[in-house]
């Protein structure tokens, strides 16, 4: 579903990515590890067309490619981000925050099933669809976000340290649920410091160190490779 290869992102003369080269299938969930700094958010910024690839890289999703596509056109391919830091917009209700979601051209049509399905994957949101977002707890906030972002109807959907600054139990709660996103055919790809817990749900993760990819495999395996366990799991726990 999603072909990345050869790919480089540069900040200036600062190289973030270099020869990346990752793919995944149909409603996969992969995890992105690696140190701060070593490129995750920039590679799924670059994805979401929201900061540019360098020439030469090429990007594809569905055999389509997306390299030089703005992020409103990547959106409309299927593709979403929830950003680190969530951007949801606090003043505004959270059914309101989840109508913005739709917005894509490809969801318009479905919104009503769209929401139905965002409802049952977050009952809390349905609760509180009249609930001020900014008055939220954080992992409600981030529920929010999840949710505005599967309005668009994505096939994939990226995720950028969703449990930052989460309680554990929210964290918890809010992975309880990827499971069922996948089950109903997106395909997610996940940047994430709590590496235990986003492998406990992942198919395959691949390392990123100084943006280069290092090394990948199945996500059982990852969590039992002692050096995963030695640079992640040991220091994160
Ligand atoms: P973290 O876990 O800390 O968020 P990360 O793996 O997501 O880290 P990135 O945010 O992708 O890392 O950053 C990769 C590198 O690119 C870092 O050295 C960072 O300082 C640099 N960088 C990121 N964004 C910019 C920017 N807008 N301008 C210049 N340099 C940037």
């Amino acid at each position: 579903m999603l072909e990345i290869r050869d790919f480089a992102v540069n900040y200036g003369k600062h190289e973030a990515l270099q020869g990346v080269s990752l793919a995944m299938g149909e409603a996969e969930i992969v995890v992105m590890l690696g140190a701060n700094g070593a490129g995750k958010s920039t590679l799924l910024k670059a994805i979401a067309g929201i900061v540019p690839a360098r020439p030469g890289s090429s990007l594809s999703f569905s055999g389509q490619s997306l390299i030089g596509l703005p992020a409103h056109q990547v959106l409309e391919k299927g593709v979403a981000l929830v950003p680190e830091g969530r951007g949801v917009f606090p003043d505004l209700s959270v059914a309101e925050n989840l109508s913005l979601g739709a917005y894509a051209r490809r969801a318009r049509s479905g919104e009503r099933e769209n929401l139905e399905r965002v409802f049952q994957l977050f009952p809390r949101l349905a609760e509180r669809r009249r609930q001020v977002v900014g008055t939220m707890s954080g992992g409600e906030q981030q529920m929010v976000a999840i949710g505005r972002a599967l309005m668009s109807a994505p096939r994939l959907l990226m995720l950028d340290e969703p449990s930052l600054g989460l309680a554990p139990v929210l964290v918890e709660e809010l992975f309880g649920v990827l499971p069922a996103v996948r089950r109903s055919g997106v395909g997610l790809l996940i940047v994430e410091q709590n590496v235990r817990l986003s492998l406990s749900i992942a198919d395959r993760g691949y390392l990123i160190e100084a943006g280069q990819i290092v090394g990948e495999g199945a996500a059982l395996h990852l969590a039992n490779d002692p050096a995963v366990q030695q640079a992640f799991l040991g220091a994160t726990q």
